[in-house]
């Protein structure tokens, strides 16, 4: 049986970029609760219509409407990498009677980095990649290496919404630490790192996690 695994931090910690590779070196199903949100709202489906609001304040989605969701795409199956996800308490709670998670790995950053990673931040609209300016640009002016699309800016990457963003973090989601050290399952590791060594370190963690 495949282990389903948390991937917590900040926005801007590097979710995304260890659950991609993670998932797909491991086979693993990659659920982020942004991309599908981000998805829904693009089709404008009558989750998007409600979460689109949320989204673009920086505020988070509520509870009910993230389980649901989460519920739908995951119930009966195993192997799952979930990211972005859970953000509260009570979505913690919730996941409980959904999957058993397995292990957390717990990517610390500060705010600092946080803020100027999410400023370079762009993707691609059309396959989702995602490039950092700075420190990942693409090899051809602000497009996509994989498909040429222009890249763009996410709406909440715009510095008014990243501090807000940032503070619903640390209000809302930071608490899932200790909850998930108390049970034994907190892996930390420091996302303050290139994300090679960052992937290189949860790689590790996982490996030494297993008896
Ligand atoms: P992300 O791509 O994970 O940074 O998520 C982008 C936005 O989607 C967040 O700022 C929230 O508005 C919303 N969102 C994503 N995941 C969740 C979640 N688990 N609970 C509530 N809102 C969420």
């Amino acid at each position: 049986m495949k282990r389903n695994l948390v991937l917590l931090g900040p926005p801007g910690a590097g979710k995304g970029t260890v659950a991609q590779r993670l998932a797909s070196e491991r086979g693993l199903l990659h659920l982020s609760t942004g991309d599908v949100l981000r998805d829904e709202v693009a089709r404008a489906t009558a989750l998007g219509q409600r979460a689109k609001d949320y989204m673009d304040r920086g505020e988070l989605v509520p509870d009910e409407l993230i389980l649901s969701m989460v519920k739908e795409r995951v119930e009966g199956r195993s192997g799952i990498l979930f990211d972005g996800f859970p953000r509260t308490l009570a979505q913690a709670e919730g996941l409980e009677k959904i999957a058993p998670i397995d292990a957390v790995i717990f990517l610390e950053v500060d705010k600092d980095t946080v803020v100027s990673r999410l400023s370079a931040r762009r993707i691609c609209p059309q396959c989702g990649a995602v490039y950092n300016l700075v420190t990942q640009p693409p090899k051809e002016d602000e497009r996509c290496d994989q498909c040429g699309t222009k890249l763009i800016q996410r709406d909440d990457d715009k510095p008014e919404v990243i501090a807000r963003r940032f503070e619903v973090y640390m209000r809302q989601s930071a608490p899932l630490a200790r909850y998930y050290e108390k049970k034994g399952l907190l892996i930390r590791i420091d996302a303050g790192r290139s994300p090679e060594e960052v992937y290189a370190a949860a790689l590790r963690a996982l490996r030494d996690d297993r008896p």
